[in-house]
């Protein structure tokens, strides 16, 4: 009587095991709590990642009001059509401790009720690289200084204009589908022994003028020449959500432009502070600096 169920359960580890390299792309958890009609999906809850926090309509909810470290998401259970998301960064630098998730649920009858839930965010050791540069590559020359703090104004205030509703068509892919992405992202940078800096993104390396796509449907925020990141697009899905692409040789959209997940909206290059031609891509929720990985694992409905 004992031998079938330990087969049972090694097959059970087996296709286990084999489950996630069949689906690299999606190996995502979910997450719900007793009484909340909500349901949290992620890769990890570490510093860098993505939660994708979806409302949970049976029985119907009017509004679930989510707050955390101080910011708002609303999931509205009155709006038509698909099930309502939204989705949460958590920022490279959190440190591992619980965050306190505050939930207010306003029913169809007019009745509110509060939640109060922790998630344990984990600690993660992002990668340490030394560089060893020319001095005249860490800052920019006096002349320079003023553009860059300007560029840095402009991408800020690019950041700061939320559309609040939601642009894409389902989930992100990356812009260069068919090539191997750096594990660079949070990557502490150690330059010339003294300079430091984090790795906001994660480095795709391409032949020269291959074509990039966006990662996902929106509008294009910025598209233009910057000191540092060279030529840059950064699109505006909706929701708080930016995806941010650097040191193209030539920019194929405009500021304003709408476009489609998949899109070719530019090419490979080495504009800015680059070594070699790659494409940074970079992905923005409000303040939270995240791995665009995490975000491409998630299941996002059109
Ligand atoms: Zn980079």
């Amino acid at each position: 009587m004992k031998k079938p169920p330990f087969i049972l359960l090694l097959l059970a580890v087996i296709v286990g095991l084999a489950a996630p390299a069949a689906r690299p792309r999606r190996e995502t958890q979910s997450l719900a709590f007793q009484g909340i009609p909500m349901e949290l999906v992620f890769r990890a809850l570490q510093p860098g990642e993505v939660i994708l926090a979806e409302l949970k309509q049976t029985p119907p909810v009017k509004r679930l009001i989510l707050e955390i470290r101080n910011r708002r998401y609303v999931l509205d259970g009155s709006a038509a059509g698909a099930r309502p998301f939204v989705l949460i960064g958590i920022d490279l630098a959190v440190k591992p401790e619980p965050l306190l998730m505050r939930i207010t649920e306003e029913k169809p009858d007019g009745t509110v009720e509060k939640f109060r839930e922790e998630l344990f965010i984990e600690a993660k050791e992002f990668s340490r690289k030394r560089f060893y540069v020319n001095e005249a590559m860490l800052a920019p020359p006096a002349a320079e200084q003023e553009r860059v703090k300007r560029e840095q104004e402009l991408v800020a205030a690019v950041y700061g204009t939320i559309t609040p509703e939601w642009l894409g068509t389902g989930g992100f892919m990356s812009p260069l589908p068919d090539r191997e992405a750096a594990p660079n992202f949070g990557q502490q940078r150690i330059y010339n022994k003294s300079h430091t800096s984090v790795h906001q993104g994660v480095d795709i390396a391409a032949p020269w003028g291959s074509p990039a796509r966006a990662s996902n449907s929106g509008r294009v925020a910025l598209a233009s020449s910057l000191y540092l990141s060279g030529k840059t697009v950064i699109i505006d899905h909706g929701q708080g959500v930016f995806s941010l692409y650097c040191h193209f040789s030539q920019i194929l959209v405009k500021r304003g432009d709408l476009v489609k997940k998949g899109q070719v909206i530019a090419k490979v290059g080495n504009t800015g502070r680059s070594t070699g031609p790659h494409l940074h891509w970079g992905i923005r929720i409000f303040d939270s600096r995240v791995d665009p990985f995490s975000l491409v694992s998630l299941p996002l409905h059109d």
